[in-house]
C-alpha cells in the first residue's frame, strides 16, 4: 500500500463495499462527498485498516469526532439494523 493510486483504489472499495451509503445515517452519496471514518478514533489507538474504516459523510464524521461510535450513533439515530453492518465489518 504505497503508491497513490493503491490508496486511492483501497479507499474506494471500503466505500463500494458499503454501497456508497454513510454507515452512520444511511443515507447514500458519491464516491468524493464521502470520508472515511475510524470507527475507533485515532487518538484513541485506532489504526488505518480497512477493519476500522467505514464510509462516513462528512457531517456524521465531524458530530461523531471522537465519541464511541455506538453510543453517538444510538444518541443521534436510535437503534438501526446499521449497527450490525458496522459490528461485522470491525470484527
Ligand atoms: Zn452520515
Amino acid at each position: 500500500m504505497t503508491s497513490p493510486e493503491a490508496k486511492r483504489m483501497w479507499r474506494r472499495a471500503i466505500k463500494e463495499h458499503f454501497n456508497c451509503q454513510c454507515v452512520y445515517c444511511g443515507e447514500t452519496y458519491e464516491l468524493h462527498e464521502l470520508t472515511l471514518d475510524h470507527v475507533r478514533p485515532k487518538c484513541l489507538g485506532g489504526e488505518d485498516l480497512t477493519s476500522n474504516l467505514v464510509p462516513s459523510c462528512r457531517k456524521c464524521n465531524q458530530d461523531k469526532g471522537s465519541n464511541n461510535w455506538l453510543q453517538w450513533m444510538r444518541e443521534t439515530f436510535g437503534h438501526t439494523t446499521r449497527e450490525n453492518l458496522i459490528l461485522s465489518h470491525i470484527n
